[in-house]
């Protein structure tokens, strides 16, 4: 697998102490909160995993689904919800962690669905973000990196549902897409 790689632009140690950094600044907004951190799945699994291990005050964690309509490397705004939260998130404040805000418009169609069930508040907190792909403005309020308009793997995000098991957070050799 580590044959396919061409580049590594996040080592394990970067991505740690980015985790640490995230977790400690969430420990200090969400004191005293009713938080409910919301992991979107699959992608934000690995950093969600890691993130709310970083997170030092109680918090409830719950999970949604999604998958957007569309190309295979863009996504058409068009979501279908494949497993919606256990929990009521009326009244509560919530922090929705993605894997990664390419053109915004997963996030955006997520936002709305879940601004309309009431909560507190909603924060986003994304570990990558590609800004030159943007479609639509999304505030994001907790960001582990900045990347370029490549498409990466690892640290749980895909290619064609291969590479989450990657550590690190890489870009894949042209032969690897032909396989
Ligand atoms: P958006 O709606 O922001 O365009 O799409 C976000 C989703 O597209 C991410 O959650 C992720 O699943 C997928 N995505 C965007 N960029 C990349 C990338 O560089 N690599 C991979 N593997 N998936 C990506």
């Amino acid at each position: 697998m580590k044959n396919d790689v061409k580049n590594i632009l996040f080592t394990e140690e970067k991505i740690k102490e980015k985790v640490i950094e995230l977790g400690k600044r969430i420990t200090e907004d969400y004191k005293g909160k009713d938080t409910i951190v919301i992991g979107v799945l699959k992608g934000a699994n690995i950093f969600l995993s890691d993130l709310i291990r970083r997170i030092e005050i109680p918090i409830t964690v719950d999970f949604i689904d999604v998958s957007s309509y569309g190309l295979s490397t863009e996504s058409s705004g068009v979501v279908k919800i494949n497993k919606d939260l256990d929990f009521s998130i009326e009244n509560k404040d919530i922090i929705i962690v993605e894997d990664i805000i390419d053109t915004g418009l997963t996030l955006k169609y997520l936002l709305e669905n879940l601004k309309s069930r009431k909560p507190k508040s909603i924060k986003i907190c994304t570990f990558l973000d590609k800004p030159d792909r943007r479609k639509v403005d999304i505030k994001i309020d907790y960001l582990g990196f900045k990347i370029p308009d490549e498409f990466i793997v690892g640290y749980g995000i895909d290619y064609a549902e291969k590479y989450r098991n990657l550590p690190f957070i890489a870009s894949l050799k042209k032969e690897a897409y032909q396989k």
